[in-house]
Formats: C-alpha cells, sequence, structure tokens
C-alpha cells in the first residue's frame, strides 16, 4: 500500500456498503463495537416478539395443541432446511438438534459404524476442545480399540492413509480463523477410504459453505455464533443422504423412531435426516434460532464474504498502521482464501489489554495462552467501527491503560 487509510476511507465504504441496511436489525448498544459475534452472535431486534408469542399466544394459549397447530413437532426439519441452504445440504440433508458437542458425539458414532473395519481417528491438535472431548469420551466407551491421532494443521493430510475411519477437522479454526479447503480434504479423505466429517461452527453465516460440492459425509455446526441464535442455542447436523439409512444413531431417542407416537418396545430409526433427531426439542431456543437464520438467508453470502474479507484486511492492514506487527503479531494466515471471518493476534498481555479494551466498548475475546481473537459480522459491523476498534486499541496500549490490578485479575468465562 502506498498511501496509508483513513478514515474517510472507511466512510466511504460504509456509504457503499450493500449490506449496510442489515445494521438495523440487530440490537447493538449505543458504544459497542461488537468483535464477538464469532462466540455469541448479536440480539436479532424481531427475535424478543417472536419468541413472547410463542410464549404467550401457542405455549400460553393453545398449551399442548401447539405441537401439531403451530407446527412445533417439525420445527427442528424447518430450520435445519434452512442453514441446509446456508451450507450447500440438499434437501433432507440437515437437521436442528442437540448442542454442536453431543451432535459431534452422534456423528463421530455415526462416522465409525460407516467403517467397522478401521480404528484411526485423525483430527487437528488445535482444533476446539470439545470436539477432541468428545472424541476421547466416545474412544473410552467403544472398549479404547481405536486411537485418536493428532496432528498439526499443515500434517494433517500426511495423516490420513488407508486405516483410518474418519477425519474430523473444524473448517474454520476457532482460534487463528485458518480454513480448510473443504473439497480438497474431502477429496483427500474419501481417496483413502475415510468418512470425512466437518464441524462447521465457525463456518455457517460467516464463509460460503458447499457440503454438496464437495462431497461431505457428515458435519455439524453451532447456533448461536454467525448465526445470531441466542446463547446456547440449539446445534445443527448434516448426514449426506447416501449414508443416512445405513446409520442406526448412537443416541436413539423417542423422537429419533420412526413412529414415535406408537409407543413401540423397541427402537426403529426413521426414514431421514429425522433419525438423528433424539428427544424433545427447546421450542423457545429454537423460535430465536430461526429469526436469526432468517435474517442470515435474506443477505447474499457472496457479498458477506466480500465485506467480511474487506473488514478483516482493513482491521491488520490499521493495526500494522497504526500500532505496528512488531507490537501484535498477527496469529491468524494473512491469505484471504485461507482464513474465516477472524482475526487473531498474539501479545502477552493479551488478557488485561482485552480487558481494558471492554471497558472502552471494543468487545473482542481472549484465548489462552495470550491471544487477542476479533471476530467480524458483516451483517452488523461498520467499516467505521474497524477504525474506531483500532484507534481504541492503539491509545490502550500507547497510555499502557491495560498495566491496571484489576484488568490482571481472570474471569470464569474469557
Ligand atoms: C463453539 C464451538 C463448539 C460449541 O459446542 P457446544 O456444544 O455448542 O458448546 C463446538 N465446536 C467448535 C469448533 C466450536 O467453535
Amino acid at each position: 500500500m502506498t498511501r496509508s487509510i483513513t478514515r474517510g476511507d472507511l466512510e466511504a465504504l460504509d456509504r457503499a456498503d450493500s449490506l449496510r441496511d442489515f445494521r438495523d436489525r440487530f440490537a447493538i448498544p449505543e458504544g459497542v463495537i461488537y468483535l464477538d459475534g464469532n462466540s455469541l452472535g448479536a440480539l436479532p431486534r424481531e427475535t424478543s416478539e417472536r419468541v413472547r408469542k410463542v410464549i404467550e399466544d401457542q405455549w400460553g394459549r393453545d398449551l399442548i395443541r401447539s405441537w401439531n397447530a403451530h407446527g412445533w413437532i417439525d420445527l427442528q426439519q424447518r430450520i435445519g432446511a434452512k442453514i441446509g441452504r446456508l451450507i450447500g445440504a440438499g434437501e433432507g440433508e440437515t437437521v436442528v438438534a442437540d448442542s454442536t458437542s453431543v451432535n459431534l458425539y452422534k456423528m463421530l458414532a455415526a462416522a465409525l459404524e460407516l467403517r467397522p473395519g478401521r480404528r484411526v481417528i485423525v483430527s487437528e491438535t488445535s482444533n476446539f476442545p470439545t470436539d477432541l472431548y468428545i472424541a476421547q469420551g466416545l474412544l473410552r466407551q467403544l472398549g479404547c480399540a481405536h486411537t485418536l491421532q493428532l496432528a498439526a494443521p499443515e500434517d494433517v493430510e500426511a495423516a490420513i492413509t488407508d486405516d483410518v475411519a474418519v477425519v474430523m477437522l473444524t473448517h474454520v479454526n476457532y482460534r487463528t480463523g485458518r480454513m480448510y479447503d473443504m473439497q480438497r480434504m474431502t477429496e483427500r479423505a474419501h481417496a483413502h477410504g475415510a468418512i470425512m466429517l466437518w464441524d462447521l461452527s465457525h463456518s455457517a453465516g460467516a464463509v460460503p459453505v458447499d457440503l454438496s460440492g464437495a462431497n461431505a459425509d457428515l458435519a455439524v455446526g453451532c447456533g448461536y455464533k454467525y448465526l445470531n441464535g441466542g446463547p446456547g442455542a440449539p446445534a445443527y447436523l448434516y448426514v449426506a443422504r447416501r449414508h443416512q439409512s445405513r446409520i442406526s444413531p448412537a443416541l436413539s431417542g423417542w423422537l429419533g423412531h420412526e413412529s414415535p407416537f406408537a409407543f413401540e418396545r423397541s427402537y426403529r430409526p426413521a426414514n431421514g435426516i429425522e433419525r438423528f433427531i433424539v428427544g424433545a426439542p427447546p421450542i423457545l431456543g429454537l423460535t430465536a434460532l430461526e429469526v436469526g437464520v432468517d435474517l442470515m438467508l435474506e443477505a447474499p453470502m457472496s457479498a458477506v464474504r466480500a465485506k467480511s474479507l474487506q473488514l478483516t484486511e482493513l482491521f491488520d492492514a490499521l493495526v500494522t498502521q497504526e500500532i505496528g506487527a512488531e507490537i501484535l503479531a498477527l496469529v491468524s494466515p494473512r491469505e484471504p482464501e485461507m482464513r474465516g471471518s477472524q482475526l487473531c493476534y498474539a501479545h502477552e498481555s493479551g488478557w488485561p489489554i482485552m480487558r481494558a479494551l471492554i471497558d472502552r466498548g471494543v468487545i473482542g475475546d481472549f484465548r489462552a495462552p495470550d491471544i487477542l481473537r476479533f471476530g467480524f459480522t458483516p451483517l452488523y459491523l461498520s467499516y467505521l467501527d474497524v477504525w474506531n476498534a483500532v484507534a481504541t486499541l492503539e491509545a490502550i496500549l500507547t497510555e499502557r491503560a491495560w498495566d491496571k490490578p484489576r484488568y490482571h485479575e481472570r474471569a470464569l468465562v474469557t
């Protein structure tokens, strides 16, 4: 870059931004720049009213009749199909259910069932801990005949050999934002006869995903990050149609039964994706999630991705320009095609810096041991937000405002 970036440049980008009207659809508090939508998405304005209506008009008035009258019983499939459109799934290949962790358990067990002769699960050392913990727990239950083999991101491909049952990867890394080439990794897994299981928690609503195009087998993902479904929102799962009838779910609950209301004594799996439902769905959580998903579907994914790349590129360029890359070291990949919608920087005082930043209204988060993490959500962030966030960060570093005892105390949730 030959000339420095000015505030006016960013204001011009905001004026030309095709997504700028989405910001008003969210309740962002005054004085807050929210760079943590990758951890807990913001509240869509419509959510409160929709949830209130379901509580008062459906639960309150129509009581148990609501399961039929208001379509509660199909809600998981309906929202699942909508999420399916965001991730390139075919009809009847996605459903909303449980949490991401529980869905990982279900999908990992399914993958092992599809590859009965094989004993190795390959994943990545820096995968999100729950993904690894779930695998460890399942393997213990299976009598420790399997092994979980962890490789560094650049070594995963080489670790995929002919004895691997399943390759389990998070598409966009929760900490660094590093993104795998989904098609390439899936092809690699298939070339060795392995099942490919993707965790899309940091992908859906943030980057284009094409599960069908990549010929993916199984996937899971989170509802409360870029989908703005609310704290602890239900998660989703994807099973390619070609596998569905070959899997007998590990968590064989009554609502995954072929005929739940026949109350039979023995489990018979439902025909399609429904067999991966376990028990009664959280209707209030699903209602909130649907608002977030509907909003996301209104925005063209190509525009979301283009703005996300521009926001991250500008943020990083401004960090270099205003602060210096030697003070805040970028840990995320520099190549745009290799990263999701977040950036992270290493700094030995990352924790107190983030606390000071949050005190001044710029909300990101901290990931141990030394990572400052910033998520970029094109629907409710402006370019000017990027300018103001970097300016605040610069001021905190220059003034050493972070070096106060209260900023050094650790909180329970970081
Ligand atoms: C956020 C996230 C989860 C969340 O799991 P929960 O069961 O919903 O708490 C799982 N995996 C990854 C990669 C995540 O980023």
